[in-house]
């Protein structure tokens, strides 16, 4: 019997390793030099975490939660998401306070039982800030930019930034009832999740994707009209001071993301290249979470980059490779006493810092170079019982094709 793994569950395998680490890397590098402190939270909640914080009614609460009864009897799902988790963990462990800012940041897998396709996996791996404890714009707008010097770290271009403001508990419930009046006259012509959004979450339906629909959005009213001088003023805020670090930013009025916790600013970062599943990273205001999970009344700002796709954008704009200045030794042991030789050899190389590997299994020279080509490596040290005699070793520079002998105390001198 052979065994798959499951559907949307991928391996990353090792030639694809290597992106990964180098993206792991600027995350810690980057969001660290913001001021954010890692978090690591269990992959598994109680249920109720992510239906109280996400909304019942959302996608991924209704249909795309991994739930299961545990032996114990209880409810616990495979996380979705990370926000809830993470302000579960700060409010459990006293990280925050109406004195003290907590800037966290994460990184790990998340899982949902969508329809896999190219950019939506049903395990995947998120990057994500929560910013937990004030409400000025200053921090919506750093974290924006957090994401724009990540992905210009990781040499990503061609990214736009969508901004939006759902508004408040004070002027959305007005903007909800307006939009419900304008959709009454038209659910004839919207998709069967709308109608049900219609009545669960009408706001849903203005980033419903669906043709007929989009039609009849472009016609519904703006919710930027209806925002309460507050909402307006800390979205002004926001894009002022995008604006000053200039970031360019699309104001997206149909921008609402599909969970019920948002408040206030909404964004996600976008790139053409990605297909119909663009957004690369997507956040926005919480204010009334960290209440709502039985916390202090904490305003809250986060954001969650999917790193399947940033990995889809790195392939696809920058074909990978050992990067300038990293060197591959590839030793070639010939015969038994050179294997022992060789060993030394390639445990030196190493500890000069440079990535060396070996022959383990005396083959013939022949298939050692073919190996050492396969791996691309940058020299071969080739070891057999005459160097082992003369305390030399033959190094084959594998991009010239040169060959020299080298006393075997000098050969990382001459690698490097
Ligand atoms: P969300 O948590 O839904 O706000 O999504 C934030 C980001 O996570 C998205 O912009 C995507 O880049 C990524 N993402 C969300 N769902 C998936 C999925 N099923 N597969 C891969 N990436 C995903």
């Amino acid at each position: 019997m052979k065994y798959q793994s499951l559907r949307g569950m991928n391996d990353i395998l090792p030639d694809e390793t290597p992106v990964w680490q180098n993206i792991e890397a600027s995350v810690h590098g980057v969001f660290q030099r913001f001021g954010y402190s890692e978090i690591r939270t269990p992959l598994l909640e109680k249920t109720e975490l992510f239906s109280r914080s996400i909304g019942d009614l959302t996608d991924i609460v209704s249909k795309e939660m991994y739930t299961f009864t545990d032996k114990g009897d209880r409810s616990v799902t495979l996380r979705p998401e990370e926000t809830a988790p993470v302000v579960r963990a700060a409010i459990e462990n006293n990280l925050i306070g109406s004195d003290k800012l907590a800037k966290l940041y994460y990184m790990g897998a998340m899982f949902r039982y969508e329809r896999p396709q190219a950019g939506r996996l049903r395990q995947f791996n998120q990057a994500g800030v929560e910013a937990i404890g004030s409400n000025s714009p200053v921090l919506d707008a750093e974290i924006i930019l957090l994401g724009i010097k990540l992905f210009e770290e990781l040499g990503i271009k061609g990214l736009e930034v969508e901004l939006n403001s759902v508004g408040c508990a004070s002027c959305r419930p007005s903007y909800i009832k307006t939009l419900r009046a304008f959709l009454k006259e038209k659910l004839g012509d919207l998709c069967e999740d709308c109608n049900a959004r219609y009545v669960s979450n009408p706001l849903r339906v203005l980033d419903c994707k669906k043709e007929k629909c989009s039609a009849v959005m472009s016609k519904a009213p703006s919710l930027s009209d209806s925002l309460c001088p507050e909402c307006k003023k800390h979205f002004e805020s926001v894009s002022g001071l995008l604006a000053a670090m200039n970031i360019r930013t699309r104001l997206n009025n149909k921008l609402v993301r599909g969970l019920d916790y948002y408040t206030g600013t909404t964004f996600e970062i976008v790139s053409s290249q990605l297909g119909s599943q663009s957004a690369l990273c997507g956040g926005g205001r919480y204010d009334g979470l960290v209440e709502e999970l039985g916390g202090p009344k904490l305003p809250a700002v986060g954001f969650a980059i999917g790193l399947e796709r940033l990995v889809m954008l790195m392939n696809a704009q920058k074909p990978s490779g050992k990067g300038p200045g990293s060197k591959f030794v590839y030793v070639a042991a010939l015969g038994e006493k050179a294997q022992k030789e060789a060993f030394i050899i390639l445990n030196s190389i190493r500890n000069a810092g440079v990535k060396a590997d070996m022959e383990y299994t005396g083959k013939s020279l022949k298939s050692c170079l073919k190996a050492a080509s396969l791996l691309d490596a940058d020299f071969t040290v080739i070891i057999g019982d005459d160097e082992v005699a003369k305390n030399a070793a033959l190094v084959k520079d594998m991009k010239t094709g040169q060959q020299k002998e080298i006393a075997f105390e000098r050969i990382i001198e001459e690698i490097k």
